[in-house]
């Protein structure tokens, strides 16, 4: 990598990241955001607004939605009992909840939020442009039968390593758009099959999730009726996940629990390409500005948003590194970081952690044990950011220079679950036996 060299401030980090060794980096710059530095508020806002316009449409087409809980409803949840146990390190005595998103119903993962959105939106706007919906209007007109005509002659596809694909699958075929998902090798068969069962076509790359989105990216190129969710740059996909700050901020008022600058929020969210996590990052920034720190967490095996940050402005690969990409975390193999995300995060970003795979199917045995949640490895990622932050010789030094450490003891911390309600029992049993082994010498040192 051309662009490391020893005068480079951030090269310890590097020859962590090269030997797969657990660690904590924390931005330099990730304090630098200005008052009013918020280029996408229009976006995110109207973001907000869609996905609150198209409740009545959801109850629509999806008529088994529990009539409790939004299509975009997730809880927050107590994880007290997940950090009390005393083998793990303990970040100081503030509050420890969980965003439930694995529990987001439809979709099963985080890729509700932005892959519903987007394809909400793409919706929106080839039926306003036949005259079948009004502007800033209820979307119900978007289950009507001729709708359904029109969509039924366009495409929506997407490259996928399993989950953003389950959730443009079902919500694109739900309005009748013709779906294809392009796979990424290391999707798990359950994923590729569910879709499939719901007409969806699925087609397998022996190449990674890049290569994946590449062909898809190239096949839909050629085609006028024909719609690529860009994983990589598409700016609907983000702000429907930044869209998500402002559901987390009326659960903790509805709590009664307070976020300001004497009581910080930290969160935790498993990151692959940058987009789930980015957008989120950028709605809590917006809204809580520097009262919170945003944490993602990577496996050693593909930190890609880390290698980029660290990296600056040049594009970078962890293959660069001698890195592999090869994880049972399907959600966050990835190998290169979305560089429409990767500049937001220089001034929003508080720092990115890695885990092993073992860590990973630990930490999903502990949620499944203490806290009776059916969770995914990627998604347990999450719980691995207040550990990594107590145990990394880098966690003390970060915590001191913002000041956090005074605080710690009145923080709010939420781990940010990201998917796995929908795996099968026959799966979920797997990672539990491997997660009760790899429990047994779990270390945070
Ligand atoms: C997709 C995904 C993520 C990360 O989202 P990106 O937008 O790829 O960064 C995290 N966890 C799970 C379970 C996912 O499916």
């Amino acid at each position: 990598m051309a662009n490391v060299d020893s005068e480079d401030a951030n090269a310890p980090i590097w020859d962590l990241l090269r030997g797969r060794t657990p660690c904590l980096w924390t931005n330099p710059e990730g304090h630098g955001l200005e008052a009013g530095d918020d280029p996408l508020a229009a976006a995110v806002l109207a973001a907000e607004a869609r996905l609150a316009r198209a409740a009545p449409l959801m109850r629509r087409l999806f008529p088994d939605l529990s009539p409790d809980i939004g299509f975009d409803d997730s809880p927050l949840l107590d994880a007290e009992a997940f950090y009390a146990a005393p083998e793990v390190p303990r970040l100081g005595r503030g509050r420890f909840l969980v965003k439930a998103d694995h529990a987001l119903p439809l979709a099963g993962s985080i890729k509700a939020r932005g892959g519903f959105h987007e394809v909400l939106a793409f919706a929106e706007k080839l039926a306003a442009r036949h005259g079948l919906v009004a502007e800033e209007g209820d979307l119900i007109a978007l289950a009507s039968p001729a709708a359904k005509a029109l969509f039924s002659r366009h495409t929506i596809s997407v490259g996928s390593t399993g989950n953003l694909g389950l959730g443009i699958g079902v919500m694109a075929s739900a309005l009748g758009f013709r779906a294809v998902v392009h796979m990424s090798s290391d999707a798990k068969s359950w994923k590729k099959q569910r879709l499939r069962d719901r007409g969806v076509t699925v087609i397998e790359h022996a190449g990674d999730y890049a290569q994946a989105v590449d062909q898809g990216r190239q096949d839909a190129a050629g085609d006028a009726h024909a719609h690529f969710v860009d994983d990589e740059r598409s700016l609907d996909l983000f702000v429907g996940y930044a869209a998500a700050a402002r559901q987390l901020q009326t659960q903790l008022a509805a709590a009664e629990i307070a976020v300001d600058i004497d009581h910080p929020l930290l969160t935790y969210i498993p990151c692959g390409v940058g987009g789930a996590p980015g957008g989120i990052a950028y709605g809590l920034k917006r809204l809580f500005g520097d009262s919170v720190f945003c944490f993602f967490g990577e496996p050693v095996a593909a930190p890609c948003m880390l290698t980029q940050m660290a990296a600056g402005d040049a594009r970078t690969s962890v293959y660069d590194l001698g890195l592999d990409n090869r994880t049972e975390a399907d959600g966050l193999a990835v190998a290169q970081a979305s560089m429409l995300v990767a500049p937001l995060m220089r001034h929003r970003l508080a720092g990115i952690y890695t885990a092993t795979d073992e860590q990973l199917f630990a930490l999903t045995w502990r949620a499944h044990q203490r806290l009776a949640l059916d969770i995914e490895p990627s998604a347990a990622m999450a719980f691995a950011g207040p550990l990594s932050l107590a145990s990394s010789p880098n966690g003390p030094r970060f915590l001191a220079d913002t000041g956090l450490q005074d605080k710690l003891d009145r923080a709010v911390h939420v781990a940010w679950t990201t998917g796995g309600s929908l795996v099968p029992a026959v799966e979920r049993g797997k990672f539990l036996e491997r997660g009760a082994v790899a429990s047994a010498d779990l270390e945070w040192a």
